[in-house]
């Protein structure tokens, strides 16, 4: 049995993390090191690594995952727009292997990304 990720203990409330949103498919919480004032990551229940392994979920699970990551920025009042980050692997500066979105916003974001 391989050592739980971080993500994981919080999925699992045994690391206290201020959980923004809930529900039986997805957890969203603020980020311990925002980058941005309103920094949120969501991440699906079912513990997938990365983006890449999405291809082994069915169109509906892939899609209440996207529409839960949409709905958790609206409620987070983000009227002047946001950005939604999602890391993958080595090249992609990934640092938890959890899928997980990044729901940033709050200020005026630059682009491209570095
Ligand atoms: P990534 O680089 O895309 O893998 O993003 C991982 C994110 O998880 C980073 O923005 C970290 O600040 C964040 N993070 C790491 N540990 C915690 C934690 N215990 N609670 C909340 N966010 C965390």
């Amino acid at each position: 049995v391989s050592e739980k990720t971080i993500f994981e203990k919080i999925r699992d409330k045994e690391v206290p993390s201020e959980i923004v949103y809930e529900d039986d498919s997805v957890v969203a919480f603020r980020d311990i090191d925002p980058k941005a004032p309103v920094h949120v990551l969501v991440i699906p229940r079912d513990k997938i690594e990365t983006f890449s392994q999405l291809t082994g979920w069915d169109d509906a699970a892939v899609g209440a995952f996207f529409r839960r990551v949409s709905e958790v920025a609206q409620r987070l009042e983000l009227d002047k727009g946001y950005r939604i980050v999602i890391n993958c692997g080595a090249h992609g500066q990934q640092s938890v292997d959890y899928l997980h979105a990044h729901i940033l916003g709050g200020r005026q974001l630059s682009w491209p990304p570095g």
